[in-house]
């Protein structure tokens, strides 16, 4: 038989960020937040949260959001002064729809730029076990490699890797 999860919300960090966590009645740490106990074994939805009162940050420019609207909404900030709806997706909130499509944009734009350094190094050194791509960097292994190889986008005619490893880079390469 399995044990039914239920919410409970706990704070651990001196900044006072709370979170939900799905244990058994009998077993969670914390208070119980049955508010949240239809979202087991979680996430909760980021809607679920401002309706039962939570701020988040924006997960584009980190404002505090609540269900009434980000904070501090100013004239500047468009909408003339008037806070706008939050926009939920799944476990984010954004200020509202121009923050999530400039979001959006930057994670699409991000992935484009990470995918072209990935097929760089492909043509560079086929062959090569692309392990990690990050924003700025990559990490891949080539054949027999004990280590790994780290290449920066900032200085593509250099890789760096362990010693240990630099002679059978080099055969590798002549290979
Ligand atoms: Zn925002």
């Amino acid at each position: 038989m399995t044990t039914a999860l239920v919410a409970w919300q706990s704070s651990t960090d001196p900044d006072d960020n709370w979170e939900i966590t799905f244990a058994p009645a009998d077993a969670g740490e914390g208070e119980r937040a049955p508010e949240f106990d239809p979202y087991a074994p979680g996430p909760v939805p980021a809607s679920a949260l401002l309706a039962a009162g939570w701020w988040m940050e924006c997960s584009h420019c980190s404002r505090h959001v609540s269900a009434d609207g980000p904070d501090d909404w100013g004239d500047e900030d468009g909408e003339d002064g008037d806070a706008p709806d939050p926009v939920c997706v799944g476990e984010s909130v954004y200020c509202d729809s121009r923050c999530r499509d400039k979001e959006q944009a930057e994670q699409a734009a991000r992935r484009a730029r990470k995918a072209a350094m990935e097929a760089d190094a492909l043509k560079r050194w086929p062959g090569i076990e692309v392990l990690s791509v990050y924003d700025d960097s990559l990490e891949f292994r080539f054949l027999g490699q004990r280590w790994t190889t780290q290449w920066l986008a900032a200085d593509p005619g250099h890789v760096s890797m362990p010693p240990a490893d630099v002679p059978l880079w080099t055969a590798w390469k002549a290979r």
